[in-house]
């Protein structure tokens, strides 16, 4: 019974190193596995000992990171910005030109776009979080590999464990199905709530995708309705008055 007690502490021990490492992703028997080429194979479950960093913590283990080959031709790593403790937070896929050479998500026309989208909810950039599946861009904007993701998902959900959100817009296919663990379309999964390890998620259509089907906005205001009605049903108020 020690001998077995050592060794349960060892393995414990060898988990947590990982866990520090961000070299959690491969929890034995659970990854989810997708079809089609670009989809991503995140594990989605939790490890029950990952401790809860801080945001400030998470971006140190990050470093200047080289977990997969997206460093070679990022220029700047994108973290992700707003507000520590937001109820609300959206998630796209990666990095594109504009987020590369800035270091922030979501600038350019798609930001723009994604901002008017958060101030038609009440909210304000600085007082949501936003942050993407992959921190570094994938060349020439292509869609992210399963390799990337799963090297790169595990500091998104250390980013929501720490942040906490109570509810995640995900923006897009890659966006959708990285924190869903699935590979449907984004018609499939958009306008309903899923559960993805314990957060509620709302896919919809990408910014991106808004400014060359802009007839699909209307889709996109029906889903962030939805999310206005559930952060108010869970006595969430915005900073301003939504319009609805
Ligand atoms: S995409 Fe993520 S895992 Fe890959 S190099 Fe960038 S930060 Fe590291």
């Amino acid at each position: 019974m020690d001998d077995l007690r050592l060794l349960v502490g060892d393995l414990r021990r060898q988990l947590e190193r990982h866990v520090r490492a961000g070299a959690w992703a491969a929890r034995a028997g659970s990854p989810t596995r997708a079809a089609g080429p670009e989809v991503a194979v995140p594990v989605t479950e939790p490890s029950v000992d990952t401790p809860r960093r801080t945001l400030a913590q998470i971006r140190d283990e990050l470093g200047e990171c080289q977990r997969c080959k997206l460093h070679a031709t990022r220029t700047k790593l994108v973290f992700g910005n707003g507000a520590e403790d937001a109820a609300l937070m959206f998630v796209g896929e990666a990095p594109g030109a504009d987020e590369d050479r800035i270091g922030d998500p979501f600038v350019g026309k798609a930001g723009e776009l994604l901002d008017k989208m958060i101030e038609a909810m009440g909210w304000t950039r600085p007082t949501v979080y936003v942050a993407n599946i992959l921190k570094s861009r994938p060349p020439g904007n292509r869609n992210p590999q399963p390799d990337e993701v799963a090297a790169c998902i595990p500091f998104l959900w250390a980013q929501i464990d720490a942040i906490r959100p109570r509810i995640i817009v995900a923006l897009g296919r890659p966006a959708a199905n990285g924190l869903l663990g699935r590979d449907a379309p984004i018609s499939a999964l958009r306008g309903r709530f899923h559960d993805a390890r314990g957060y509620k998620v709302l896919p919809t259509f990408h910014p991106a995708y808004l400014l060359r089907e802009p007839e699909r906005k209307r889709d996109v205001w029906t889903d962030l309705k939805l999310v206005i009605v559930e952060l108010d049903r869970l006595g969430i108020r915005s900073p301003h008055p939504p319009k609805t």
